[in-house]
């Protein structure tokens, strides 16, 4: 059985009446929530109790975590709420209706490099805020980034905490166990030689190679030979007809965050200063 909620839940969920399904993940079915006082729309994360046996402690992580990044950020999803019945765990969200920019990429085929650019730029300064929280999201990805509105232009939000970790300083670099989702992995992670925020630096060059190719670069026949090509950093920008309009400049970028050795591969930060993000000016400058 679980431990009760720390600290005691601010709502019953009676008070909200649960809709159509937004979407789900590994361990939790994410639904549209209406708060039936204010009418107010949420999309409420509905975690299994039962199947999370043995792992109620990824929930509390998730929810720690969460208080700790979501509301210092705009580009973070945002806790609003979270309570327990008998069954399930519920976290209650700020609603993203323009759904996950995985959906985004696969209706449109790839994005215009302006476009990634600064989709990537902006991704980068909250991953760059949450390393500065001392966290490791772990398992960015396309699936967990969430468009606040159906606008074109509306802001992307990181969502999906679930396997963060909270990161000591020392403990830096510490993390082995094997999680996230294999395509978007870095190998140290499958080599088991201890991870830390280099994983999410990874995952952001794979992101970035999806978002102008409209494939992911370590795709392969089996899980196997992913891990293998992954391991060896064995991509290519091909075939060509995806990448003949895109710049050296993006490719250089993905090339740097996907350096095998986390050691040499580049901060948040660092990704920052890239001359592919860091040379990018706003499309359209008001009048002052
Ligand atoms: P899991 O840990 O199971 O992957 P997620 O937190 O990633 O759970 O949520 C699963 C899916 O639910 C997401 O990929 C997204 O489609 C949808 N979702 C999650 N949070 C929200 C939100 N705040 N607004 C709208 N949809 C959401
Ligand atoms: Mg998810």
């Amino acid at each position: 059985t679980l431990p009760p909620a720390t600290p005691m839940p601010a709502t019953v969920p009676c008070q909200y009446r649960t809709g159509k399904t937004l979407g789900s993940g590994t361990y939790a079915i994410v639904k549209e929530a209406i708060h039936v006082e204010t009418g107010n729309h949420f999309a409420c994360k509905v975690i299994n109790k039962r199947l999370m046996e043995g792992r109620e402690h990824m929930v509390r992580n998730e929810i720690a975590v969460l208080k700790r990044v979501s509301s210092g950020h705009r580009n973070i999803v945002t806790l609003h709420d979270y309570f327990e019945t008998a069954h399930n765990l519920y976290l209650c969200f700020d609603l993203c209706t323009g759904g996950e920019l995985f959906d985004r990429i696969c209706a449109k085929g790839n994005y215009y490099e302006g476009d990634a650019a600064s989709l990537i730029r902006t991704i980068f300064v909250a991953v760059q805020y949450i390393h500065n929280s001392g966290i490791v999201h772990r398992d960015l990805k396309p699936e967990n980034l969430l468009f606040r509105t159906t606008d074109e232009d509306a802001d992307i939000m990181i969502a999906d905490f679930g396997l963060s970790r909270v990161m000591e300083e020392e403990k830096l670099n510490k993390l082995t166990e094997i999680c996230g989702t294999p395509g978007y992995m870095a190998p140290e992670i499958f080599k088991k030689t201890g991870h830390g925020k280099p994983v999410d630096v990874w995952a952001m060059g794979v992101i970035t190679y999806f978002l102008l190719a409209g494939y992911t670069p370590f795709d392969r026949d089996s899980q196997q030979q992913e891990m293998e090509a992954i391991i060896a950093g064995d991509y290519k920008f091909e075939p060509e007809e995806y990448w003949q309009n895109v710049s050296d400049t993006a490719k250089d970028f993905v090339k740097t965050c996907l350096t095998v050795d986390p050691s040499k591969r580049p901060t948040a930060a660092e990704a920052l200063q890239h001359k592919w993000l860091a040379d990018d000016k706003p499309h359209f400058v008001p009048d002052p």
